[in-house]
């Protein structure tokens, strides 16, 4: 079943425009590989861009730019074939998306018997807010506020915000705007899922504060 919730036209275009924490672009090319709808949003932003930019005047660049830009792509040019191909993750056997390929997933460690979860260290910025969490069927997680951007993309199983029901492949989106919601996840089954945030929640119970500098969210 193709997904059902997808990102804000805001977060499509920072996406585009390379404006995104790798963080956060890590959760939403999740979310991409499974969604063709993202994709052509993601396809339109990058053309609307590029027209954007053709149309701007020409600016003479001095010889100290020129220079600097040479500097930057002889360091950024690497060959992707002789890259060699990461493997998937897999969690319970399961293969996860491939943006997490190279990454490094910690131990899972638990908040409460019904909560669990593992720091997800990308290689190229080891200190991003990322996390996979397993929430038990039923269980809501520590009630949270939020400083900037939070992606949550859902691996498997299902969880309700009280704005919607998200299912496997959905992105659920929040910010400033969203007041202190608890994510429950539905009565059918533990729910699996890749979350970013960009700056840390404001989360109000003790039990999640006690437990929030260790996740690192
Ligand atoms: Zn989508």
């Amino acid at each position: 079943m193709s997904p059902r919730h997808h990102s804000s036209d805001v977060t499509m275009v920072r996406r585009a425009a390379g404006n995104l924490s790798a963080g956060l672009q890590l959760v939403l090319d999740a979310h991409l590989e499974s969604c063709p709808h993202c994709q052509d949003r993601l396809r339109l932003f990058e053309a609307t861009g590029g027209a954007l930019l053709e149309q701007l005047p020409p600016a003479p660049l001095s010889g100290a730019s020129i220079e600097k830009i040479f500097v930057r792509i002889d360091s950024a040019t690497v060959a992707p074939s002789r890259r060699r191909p990461a493997a998937p993750v897999r969690v319970d056997g399961k293969a996860l998306p491939a943006a997490l390929s190279g990454c490094a997933i910690g131990p899972w460690r638990y908040v409460h018997p019904k909560l669990r979860w593992a720091k997800v260290k990308l290689p190229d910025a080891p200190l991003e807010r990322v996390i996979l969490l397993k929430i038990a069927a039923g269980f809501s997680v520590p009630e949270h506020g939020h400083r900037g951007l939070e992606l949550t993309q859902v691996l498997s199983g299902a969880f309700s915000d009280g704005r919607a029901l998200y299912g496997p492949g959905d992105l659920a989106e929040a910010d400033d705007e969203v007041k202190d919601h608890q994510p429950r996840v539905t009565a059918e089954g533990e729910c699996l899922c890749l979350a970013a945030v960009e700056h840390p929640l404001r989360i109000n119970s003790l039990l999640g504060r006690l437990f929030q500098p260790l996740m690192g969210i």
